[in-house]
């Protein structure tokens, strides 16, 4: 056995019978499926990576009562400079993907953390429901395992309450006996659940006094009875060939509905039961909601970083680099992500004690997540308004390489300064998939929604911002003069 948890032993974790369903049939092994097999595998290197004797320091510890080392996300830090090496291993991590596997094992690490730090929010639903929590977090910690989770609920009728939706639509309990309770109905888009171990159940969207059978939070395992996974439309599938696909073809990380056809769920899987305003407790008066979104941020960055590559090198491909407009754009490009760098930075500087650990400051944290979620989109629309038609003006597929007749007209239309011919198509297919592909699209949804609609997120600035220090400084100002005094000098 390694040291740590490795790529064999996630792949073999995943040979577990789960259900998946694609193009109305079922998936059956996910690891060999042609939909799913180059991204699980791209899931499975990030233990590998982990596993490496050059990367354990940076990227594992060991955790209280266990014999074997874990991923650094499942640390709890209690310290700045604990909090910052913890980030550097999540940052190797996201590299492996430049950013783009977005619910990587550390994001669900992550938001357990940050609720571990506020047990007591599940005290007050029961000492059992704490007690399974803390079992399941000591479990999952010692396990290394990669979670994904379900907190939103399908859209259905928006303008209504989720208990006033169609029966058996919103995930909800429909029985309970003396081994647990039953869940019958939907939650939307478990991202790489058919790449994890588990998947944490929970409500992030407000519930209220009279809907709680839709309150609840427990953990399941992917395999178990009667939970059934609609994937989305897989890129992997369908991408030609690693030349024409390369993120596409390997980081193509799946969002899918989880349907719970009568799913059991024991006790001692149950973190939270029949109680609305604990299910807001669970994410936002524990650390929760800070440290999965602390952990989107650190992942941005290193997608920002890259989209700041793309386009720097596309100006290179079209011989535009130097042109003072395209400067200006870029060194607009890179103020804007040097920005989000300084955003993640200053979240952990300014965090604070809470407990006897260090959380990143929390409206720092929102504030970078509202600006960045409209920024992904503008940073796209950049690089494709520098790139013109050369993400478009690419040879139909490698195989154009493959004969002589077409091979020659490419060199010649593909002539750059910067670049030869084959490695300028190589660069441009990469671009294209990053922002342009249907995986490319997906991403700029998933960058604007993954942590809620903008008023959404705009709501927890607004509620996080320090208002009473803003608008002292006003009132400082106004208290420095009165009309009083503007009328005896007018009078004088
Ligand atoms: C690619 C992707 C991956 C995802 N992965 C996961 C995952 O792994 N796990 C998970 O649980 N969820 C996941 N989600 C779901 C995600 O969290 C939600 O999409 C997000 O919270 C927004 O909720 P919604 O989709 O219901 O949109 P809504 O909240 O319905 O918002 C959509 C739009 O409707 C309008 N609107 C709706 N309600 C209001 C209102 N009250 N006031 C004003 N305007 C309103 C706004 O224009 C808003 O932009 C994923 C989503 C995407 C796109």
């Amino acid at each position: 056995m390694s040291d740590c948890k490795n790529g064999a032993e996630h792949l073999k974790s995943l040979k577990d019978g789960r259900t998946v369903y694609l193009d109305g049939e079922l998936v059956g092994d996910v690891t060999e499926h042609k939909a799913f097999r180059n991204s699980v595998r791209s899931a499975a290197a990030l233990y590998d990576f982990q596993a490496r004797p050059e990367n354990i320091e940076l990227m594992t510890f060991q955790p209280n009562g266990s014999n074997r080392r874990v991923n650094r996300a499942w640390q709890m830090p209690k310290s700045y400079e604990e909090m910052v090496k913890r980030r550097k291993a999540l940052q190797a991590w996201a590299a492996l993907s430049c950013g783009f596997m977005g619910r990587s094992p550390d994001h669900l690490a992550s938001s357990l953390v940050g609720q571990r730090m506020g047990l007591n929010v599940f005290r007050k639903n029961g000492e059992a429901r704490a007690k399974a929590f803390a079992d399941y977090f000591d479990y999952a910690t010692k396990n290394d395992l990669f979670l994904t989770y379900v907190i939103i609920n399908p859209q259905a009728e928006r303008g209504k309450d989720w208990g006033e939706q169609k029966e058996d639509l919103v995930a909800r309990v429909v029985d309970e006996d003396s081994t647990g309770i039953t869940v019958r109905g939907a939650k939307m888009l478990g991202t790489s659940s058919i790449m994890a171990n588990e998947v944490f159940v929970a409500n992030l969207q407000p519930l209220k006094p009279g809907e709680e059978d839709l309150a609840f939070s427990c953990a399941l395992p992917m395999n178990a009875k009667g939970l059934r996974v609609l994937s989305r439309k897989s890129y992997e599938a369908h991408a030609v060939s690693i030349y024409d696909n390369p993120i596409s073809s390997r980081f193509d990380e799946n969002d899918a509905l989880m349907y719970f056809d009568d799913v059991k769920v024991p006790w001692e899987r149950l973190f939270l039961y029949r109680d609305p305003d604990a299910c807001r407790a669970q994410f936002h008066d524990t650390q929760g909601h800070n440290f999965q979104n602390y952990q989107s941020q650190i992942r941005l960055s290193v997608k920002l970083t890259f989209l700041a590559g793309l386009a720097r090198r596309l100006t290179e491909a079209i011989g535009t680099t130097r042109m003072p407009q395209v400067a200006e754009q870029l060194g607009m490009f890179a103020a804007q992500v040097g920005g989000v760098n300084a955003m993640l930075s200053g979240m952990e500087a300014s965090g604070s004690q809470f407990d006897e650990w260090w959380v990143p400051n929390k409206h720092f944290m929102y504030s970078a997540q509202v600006l960045t979620q409209e920024l992904y989109p503008r940073l796209v629309q950049t690089i494709r308004d520098l790139a013109g038609g050369a993400l478009i003006m690419l040879p139909s597929s490698a195989l154009d390489f493959g004969n002589p007749l077409l091979k020659a007209i490419i060199d010649k239309t593909q002539h750059a300064a910067a670049m030869e011919p084959e490695h300028k198509v190589k660069f441009l297919k990469a671009a294209w998939d990053a922002i342009g592909s249907e995986f490319g699209s997906r991403h700029v949804q998933y960058e604007m929604f993954y942590a809620g609609a903008r008023f959404v997120t705009c709501g927890h600035s607004m509620r996080t911002y320090d208002w009473q220090h803003a608008t002292g400084l006003v009132e400082g100002l106004l208290a420095s003069y009165d009309l009083q005094q503007v009328l005896k000098h007018v009078q004088r």
